[in-house]
């Protein structure tokens, strides 16, 4: 065990560890101290060891992502197989690995885990460079073209070695890791004699920020604040790529931009590294950046599902309104990467409105990813469509899947927090957690729910002493909420979108009983965008529903009007996993007489009569559409 290890050590796997970051009021939970024995993510993550991880290995093989590091190191010949970027895949995907490995022993897990670190061993150059796609020269030159994503593959290696360190304990991948970081970091950098660059698709920097916290190595955080101070010179795109500065996030130094513009995920990346360098310091000029691009975000180029990216052109953010349904683009990674930015900034200052954009995201632009078999994923989530955008096995361009399955097996991290004097808890689900409070102290919680389909959710405190509980109470739940301890009504300033903070001397054996109502309620959006005008989108609790064909058979969606009247709820135990569908009453109101041959005509009063006949439409959430036969889905529905 080296000398300079910091922080916790094998079995504290925390999915970002801000325990000793002086900027930062949270501290993560190690996530195998947290037990989610629920009806809804416990089948998810099962799913997620047994299928998605075996099933991914199998397409790493066959795809040539594992045989790119063979011929690395001359075990094989041939040519480099698929993208420049391939690499990153295998290094999510061990990255799942590890986080699961955190869980419990799993002998044929970790022989594959150990197999193929020796392909990543064996590929790494002498001078600690890994890239397969650069490793012979004739080939393409190392650290040419900063769009190659040399430092984006660089960033997942970093992620995943730190992983497997932290659930396991072995250094094996760390070493690997950081003697690329040293490569890396000798390379680049502010200081003469340095190379002066920035990599086209952020990672890096965050990966950086890690490794610093694992290993107490300091220049890794300075490499990280590097590559985020020197972004924003137009030192990438064109004339040297084929895209926009903007593109990278190169068009304006980060502290000075106030608008998400450009690839989406890339944007997502930085904000994330940027959030993790402000948490180790703490210059408050890059905090109020972030709360401004946050800002821009949330209000104006988010889609209603959480899903972010309005363009396949450059797979980008649109302007402000632009959110189109049926050609959303919403990468499922991006969805993913939101939930990595908002998990930093709730734990700079334990803002509730990071908590409930977390979980928001989660059910509503993570999930609809990955099909309920943990076989098939989308790369974009559209919220309409005629029934042709369906999920794939795999992708030539396949960041989605692992990124998808390296979130899942850490999902247990994000539920609970502490902080000095308080247990946070942040998400709800059936389950316990074991918290170290103070240094000194262990709390016991455990939560009984049947979240998300109900909002009542008992919390059994086993503890002793005086700290507050901090309870999310989700800005969703705008009405009723009620809280109380042993039967009594608690007045913890209960208010939509905070913690409700419980404070007082607590025994073993107390219980709290936390109501969060969940009415159907219609959500509008912003009249600037357009396409919206008119319509609603259902949602109850923090899950968004959709209309699918599958469930309406009879009736065009696009013709469907919803009534006033309250839609029922019914949990349908074999639908879907387990779900609530909605019931609502609606009309269907197809175009006119006279629209069959035409797109435009003058208004005449008269002829905005139309045919109207009263139906019942079924609603389900929308994380499963897509998983039954092939038909129409829409989102937004007209309403009145
Ligand atoms: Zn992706």
């Amino acid at each position: 065990m080296r000398e300079n290890l910091l922080g916790p050590k094998q079995g504290q796997a925390v999915a970002v560890e801000t325990t000793y970051s002086p900027h930062v009021l949270l501290r993560p939970l190690p996530l195998e101290l947290v037990d989610l024995a629920d009806g809804f993510w416990e089948p998810r993550r099962r799913i997620n060891h047994e299928v998605t991880l075996p099933s991914q290995y199998r397409h790493l093989e066959d795809t040539g992502r594992l045989d790119n590091f063979r011929r690395a190191s001359g075990k094989i010949g041939g040519e480099y197989q698929g993208i420049y970027f391939n690499d990153s895949d295998v290094y999510k995907w061990l990255e799942a690995l590890a986080w699961t490995l955190a869980e419990g022993a799993d002998p044929e897990l970790e022989r594959m885990v150990d197999a193929a670190i020796a392909e990543v061993e064996d590929a790494q150059r002498a001078d600690g460079y890994l890239n397969t796609y650069f490793t012979f020269e004739s080939a393409a030159e190392r650290w040419t073209d900063f769009d190659l994503h040399e430092m984006y593959c660089a960033g997942h290696l970093f992620q995943a070695a730190v992983a497997h360190f932290r659930a396991t304990g072995s250094e094996r991948l760390l070493d690997v890791a950081t003697r690329f970081a040293d490569h890396i970091c000798d390379t680049f950098g502010p200081e003469e004699g340095k190379r002066h660059a920035v990599d086209g698709h952020e990672e890096v920097e965050m990966a950086l920020v890690e490794l610093f916290r694992v290993t107490g190595e300091r220049k890794y955080l300075e490499g990280a604040r590097y590559f985020v101070d020197a972004r924003g010179y137009g030192m990438l795109g064109r004339p040297y790529g084929q895209h926009e500065p903007s593109y990278s996030q190169d068009h304006e130094p980060l502290r000075d931009q106030s608008e998400v513009v450009g690839h989406a995920v890339r944007a997502l990346y930085l904000y994330s590294g940027a959030a993790d360098v402000f948490a180790e310091t703490g210059e408050p000029a890059l905090a109020r950046a972030l709360e401004r691009l946050w800002r821009n975000l949330t209000t104006r180029r988010m889609y209603v599902s959480g899903g972010l990216g309005s363009r396949y052109e450059g797979e980008a953010f649109g302007r402000d309104f632009e959110l189109p349904n049926e050609r959303a683009y919403t990468e499922t990674c991006a969805a993913i990467a939101s939930v990595m930015w908002n998990w930093r900034m709730l734990a700079l200052g334990g803002e509730a409105s990071y908590a409930d954009l977390i979980e928001h995201t989660l059910y509503n632009a993570v999930l609809p990813g990955l099909s309920l078999d943990g076989q098939h994923y989308f790369y974009q989530n559209p919220l309409a469509d005629d029934g042709s955008h369906r999920r794939q096995p795999w992708f030539g361009c396949a960041c989605c899947p692992p990124n998808v399955a390296r979130f899942l097996a850490s999902l247990p991290g994000y539920f609970y927090g502490a902080s000095e004097g308080a247990v946070w808890v942040h998400l709800y689900a059936e389950g316990a957690a074991t918290v170290g409070l103070d240094g000194n102290r262990t709390v016991r919680l455990r939560q009984r729910t049947r979240y998300p389909w109900d909002g009542r959710v008992e919390v059994d405190v086993e503890a002793e002493g005086e700290f507050a509980l901090m309870l999310r109470v989700p800005a969703w739940c705008e009405e009723g909420v009620e809280i109380d301890v042993n039967g009594e009504s608690v007045d913890a300033g209960i208010s939509p979108g905070s913690y409700a903070n419980i404070r007082r001397t607590w025994r073993s054996g107390d219980t709290i009983n936390l109501h969060l109502p969940m009415p159907v309620r219609r959500v509008e959006c912003h009249p600037y965008v357009a396409e919206n005008t008119g319509r609603v989108a259902l949602m109850r609790g923090p899950l968004l529903y959709c209309v699918e064909q599958a469930d309406n058979h009879d009736v065009e969606l696009r013709d469907l009007v919803l009534n006033d009247k309250e839609p029922t709820v019914r949990f349908e135990p074999d639908l879907l996993g387990g779900v609530a569908i909605l019931q609502a009453e609606a009309r269907s109101a197809p175009p006119a007489a006279g629209w069959e041959d035409r797109l435009y005509r003058t208004v005449h009063p008269r002829e905005r009569d139309t045919q109207t006949y009263s139906t019942r439409v079924t609603l389900v959430p929308y994380y499963t559409w897509a998983n039954r036969e092939p038909g129409a889905m829409r989102v937004w529905l007209r309403n009145g």
